[in-house]
C-alpha cells in the first residue's frame, strides 16, 4: 500500500501549555515533508476524531501519527479501519513528567514525534493469518472426571461439540469412588451426585465420549489440531480447535513419607484416599480385623507443605478429613475422633464444616510433628502447641494420613534434557536457554519439536502465568483445568472447568479471525520469516517460549502461527534478523533509534535509550506521569512487546549513534517471575550478558548498558531509577561515537 502519512497533534491535557506546538509540527512538515499536520485541542473528542476521518475519506490518508496521550488509553477513539496508526506519547511521558516550557521538554517531544514518524514509515498494515485448513470449533477434553465432565457440559451449553477422552472404563474419575462430599453450601456433608453429572454427559448429543481410551497423538495447532484417540486397539481421528486438559491427580505415594508417620508399619495406618475407598462400601471398619472403629486419629499434612515431599498445600485434605471425622462420629457418637493438624485450612464457607465437626465432638490437636507408634497397640504422640503438653492417643483403631495431591502430569520420565537441543554456536558463543521441564506422561503426546507434553513451571504443575493468566499453559490452545493445574476441591474445580472452556472458546474464535489469543488478544500480526537468509541455527525454535516453531529435518524453522503468542522472542533471538511482524521489526526499532536527535558533546545533553517492556515497565512509566512524578529529560523510551524481543543489534545501533546509555526495563524472572511471555525477560538478560563483548569491540564502558526489572507497581521508584542511571552515565562521560 502506498502510504499517505498525516500527523495530528493534540493540544489538550496540558500538552499545548507545555510545548511549542508550532515548532513541534515542523518536525512533521519541514523535517519529514509530511503535508498534513493538524492540531486540535481535544483530538480524542468527536470533533477531533472526525477531523482525522475526514482526511482519511477526502485526502486518502492511510497512515496516521497521533501525537497525544499514551497508546494505553483512548484506543477506541483512535481506531481507524485499514489505516496504519501509531501513537506518540507526549502526554504521560513528556508533559506530565517534565517541566513545562523547557528546552529539554520540547526536545523530548520532538524526538518522540521523529520516532513515531520513523515507525509508521517502516510499518505495514497487518493481515490476519488464515490457515489453509478449515478451523475446527470442536473441543477436546482429556479426562472424564468432575472437571473434564463439567468442561464438556459447559462447552456444549455454549454450542460447541466436544470429544471427551477418559482412560478408565467409566466416567467419573476419583469422584465416582466418593460417597459423600463436603462442598457448597458447606453446612453439612452431602451425598455425592456425580452420577447425575455422568448421566448428563452421557446423554448429551454434542459430547462424544471415549472411555478406556487415550490420546495417542496430537499434531497441528490451535484451530487445526489433529488428534488420534486410541480405544480398544483401534484409532479414531478428530480435528479440534482447542484442548482442555483435565487429567486430574494421584495421591502422594505414602511409602515415601517419614517413618514417624507409621505408614507400612501397621495395616491400620492408612491414607485419606484408602479411607474414602473403604467408606464407600458402608461402615468404617478397622482394616486389620473389620471391627467397627471406636478410636481414630487423622494426621494432617502428611507430606504436604513439606519441602522434602510436596512443598505446597494440597487444598482439600483438611476439608476431606473433617468430612471423614464427622462420618465416624455419625457412625459411633461415642468414638474418640482426634484431628492432629499443623494449621487447619478451611477457607471461605468451608469454615462451616469445621464448626460442624466441633459440634459433633471431634477433638482438635495442633501439632507440627506427631509420631505414630505401632508396637502393642496403635498410638499417636503429639505435642499440643495450644496446651503446651504432650498428648498421647492410645488404643487407636485407625490412623488416617492426609496425603496430598500430585498432578498426573508429574508422572512419567523426565525428558527435560532430551528435549534440550542446542543451536549452532555462533562465534564460539554458547546458546544458553532456560530449560522447560517436560515429562513423558502420555496425556497429549504432542507432535511439537519442544516436547510431547505441557512444560511445567514448578512442582510439575503445567501452569503458565499464575499471576495474570490462570488456565493458560505454555502451549497456546491447551488449557489445564482442575487438579492437574493445581490442587483444588469440588467447587473450585467446577469453576476452573468453566474458566478453561471459556479460554478454549476464546482461542477458537480469535484464531478463526486470524488474531492472536493471549496476552496480545486480537493482534493481527504474526512473525514472518525471510527463509532465504536462514542459517538453520535453531535459535528461534529453541528460544520460543511457547513451542510455536517446529523444524524440518534440515533444521529449517516451520512456524505454526496459530500457536504463536506474538511476543517477538524469536525476532530478538534470530542472529540473521530475518523474523519480523508487519508492525514490529528489527529495522523498524533501528530506524526509531536512528531518528533520535543526539546533541553535540559540548551541549552537555546526554541521551539515554530506554527499551521498556510494554506489559509492565511502559505502563509504570505512564503511571509515573499520571502521578506527575518528574524524571530526567535525557531519556527516550521505546516500548517493546517483550524484552525478549530485544535484538542485540539495537544496542549496537544505539551506541554507534552516539547515544550515551541504554537502560533495559523488563519483568522479574526466576521463580517469582512476572514476565508475560514467561522466559522473555530472562532471555533478554542472558543475551545482554554477551553485550560486554560488543562494548569492548566498540571501546565502550559496560556501565553504559544496564538491565533492571520492574513491575507495574514500581512506578514510584522509576523516576529515581532513571535519575540515578542518568547520573551514572554523566559520570562515565560522553559516548565517544557522538558526532560520527
Ligand atoms: S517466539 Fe513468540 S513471536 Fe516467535 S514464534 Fe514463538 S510465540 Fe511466536
Ligand atoms: S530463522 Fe533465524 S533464528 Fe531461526 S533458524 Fe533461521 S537464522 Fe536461526
Amino acid at each position: 500500500m502506498e502510504k499517505k502519512i498525516a500527523v495530528y497533534i493534540c493540544t489538550g491535557c496540558g500538552i499545548g501549555d507545555a510545548l511549542d506546538i508550532e515548532q513541534l509540527g515542523k518536525i512533521a512538515t519541514d523535517e519529514n515533508s509530511i503535508p498534513i499536520c493538524q492540531k486540535h485541542s481535544n483530538l480524542c473528542g468527536q470533533e477531533g476524531v472526525d477531523l482525522i476521518k475526514k482526511d482519511i475519506t477526502d485526502n486518502g490518508v492511510n497512515t496516521i501519527v497521533i501525537t497525544a496521550c499514551s497508546h494505553r488509553v483512548m484506543y477506541d477513539a483512535f481506531n481507524f479501519d485499514n489505516c496504519i496508526v501509531d501513537r506518540v506519547n507526549v502526554r504521560e511521558q513528556v508533559v506530565w513528567c517534565q517541566k513545562p516550557g523547557e528546552e529539554d521538554t520540547q526536545m523530548m517531544a520532538e524526538d518522540y514525534l521523529r520516532m513515531g514518524i520513523a515507525k509508521v514509515k517502516a510499518m505495514q498494515l497487518p493481515e490476519p493469518f488464515k490457515p489453509e485448513e478449515e478451523i475446527s470449533r470442536d473441543i477436546l477434553v482429556v479426562g472424564g472426571g468432575l472437571t473434564g465432565m463439567t468442561s464438556a457440559l459447559e462447552a456444549s451449553k455454549a454450542g460447541y461439540s466436544v470429544v471427551l477422552v477418559e482412560k478408565e472404563a467409566e466416567l467419573g474419575g476419583f469422584q465416582k469412588n466418593v460417597k459423600e462430599i463436603a462442598t457448597a453450601p458447606y453446612k453439612d456433608i452431602q451425598d455425592n451426585d456425580i452420577k447425575n453429572l455422568i448421566d448428563a454427559v452421557t446423554n448429551n448429543t454434542k459430547i462424544k465420549v471415549y472411555t478406556g481410551a487415550t490420546v495417542e497423538r496430537t499434531s497441528g495447532s490451535p484451530g487445526i489440531f489433529k488428534t488420534v484417540i486410541k480405544q480398544n486397539g483401534s484409532n479414531a481421528e478428530h480435528r479440534v480447535g482447542a484442548i482442555v486438559l483435565a487429567a486430574g491427580w494421584k495421591p502422594y505415594d505414602p511409602t515415601k513419607l517419614n517413618k514417624r508417620l507409621g505408614f507400612g508399619e501397621s495395616p491400620n495406618v492408612i491414607t485419606n484416599v484408602m479411607f474414602e475407598e473403604s467408606y464407600k462400601e458402608g461402615r468404617i471398619t478397622r482394616p486389620s480385623d473389620g471391627k467397627d472403629v471406636a478410636n481414630i486419629a487423622f494426621l494432617q499434612c502428611a507430606g504436604s507443605r513439606d519441602p522434602k515431599h510436596l512443598p505446597y498445600c494440597s487444598a482439600v485434605c483438611c476439608i476431606t478429613a473433617l468430612k471423614q471425622a464427622i462420618r465416624v462420629k455419625r457412625q459411633n457418637a461415642d468414638a474418640n475422633v482426634y484431628m492432629v493438624y499443623k494449621e487447619l485450612r478451611t477457607p471461605g464457607q468451608s469454615e462451616d464444616i469445621y464448626r460442624k465437626a466441633q459440634e459433633e465432638g471431634v477433638i482438635f490437636i495442633r501439632c507440627q510433628d506427631p509420631e505414630v507408634k505401632t508396637g502393642e497397640g496403635l498410638t499417636v504422640e503429639a505435642n499440643d502447641e495450644l496446651l503446651g503438653e504432650t498428648v498421647i492417643m492410645e488404643d487407636l483403631d485407625m490412623v488416617v494420613l492426609a496425603t496430598g495431591m500430585v498432578p498426573v502430569s508429574a508422572f512419567g520420565k523426565d525428558i527435560t534434557q532430551e528435549t534440550k537441543e542446542e543451536g549452532e554456536k555462533k562465534d564460539g558463543e554458547e546458546l544458553e536457554v532456560p530449560l522447560d521441564v517436560i515429562r513423558r506422561s502420555n496425556l497429549l503426546n504432542l507432535e511439537y519439536r519442544q516436547g510431547p507434553e505441557l512444560p511445567a513451571l514448578s512442582n510439575d504443575f503445567p501452569d503458565s502465568h499464575f499471576i495474570c493468566f490462570p488456565y493458560e499453559s505454555r502451549r497456546t490452545g491447551i488449557y489445564p483445568a482442575g487438579c492437574v493445574r493445581r490442587p483444588m476441591g469440588i467447587s473450585t474445580a467446577t469453576g476452573d472447568a468453566t474458566g478453561a472452556v471459556m479460554k478454549a472458546i476464546q482461542c477458537i474464535e480469535l484464531t478463526a479471525r486470524g488474531a492472536a489469543v493471549h496476552p496480545r488478544a486480537g493482534d493481527m500480526t504474526y512473525p514472518e520469516f525471510n527463509m532465504s537468509r536462514c542459517t538453520q541455527c535453531k535459535r528461534c525454535t529453541v528460544e520460543c517460549p511457547f513451542g510455536a516453531i517446529n523444524e524440518d529435518e534440515k533444521a529449517n524453522p516451520l512456524p505454526q502461527p496459530t500457536r504463536c503468542r506474538r511476543c517477538g522472542v524469536c525476532m530478538g533471538a534470530c542472529p540473521e534478523r530475518i523474523i519480523s511482524f508487519k508492525n514490529y521489526s528489527v529495522p523498524m526499532i533501528g530506524d526509531m533509534i536512528k531518528s533520535i536527535g543526539v546533541p553535540e558533546e559540548d551541549e552537555e545533553k546526554p541521551r539515554i535509550l530506554v527499551l521498556a517492556c510494554e506489559n509492565d515497565a511502559y505502563p509504570a512509566l505512564d503511571m509515573a506521569g499520571l502521578h506527575r512524578m518528574q524524571y530526567n529529560a535525557w531519556v527516550r523510551v521505546i516500548p517493546l512487546r517483550c524484552l525478549g524481543s530485544m535484538n542485540l543489534v539495537w544496542i549496537a545501533d544505539t551506541l554507534s549513534k552516539g547515544i550515551d546509555g541504554v537502560l533495559l526495563l523488563g519483568c522479574k524472572h526466576g521463580d517469582d517471575y512476572q514476565c508475560h511471555f514467561i522466559k522473555g525477560s530472562e532471555l533478554a538478560s542472558i543475551r545482554l550478558s554477551k553485550v560486554s563483548e560488543t562494548l569492548n569491540r566498540l571501546a565502550l564502558e559496560s556501565e553504559r548498558v544496564r538491565f533492571e526489572t520492574v513491575s507495574i507497581t514500581d512506578y514510584d521508584r522509576l523516576p529515581a531509577l532513571l535519575d540515578e542511571f542518568a547520573a551514572a552515565i554523566d559520570e562515565v562521560g560522553p559516548n565517544p561515537f557522538k558526532g560520527w
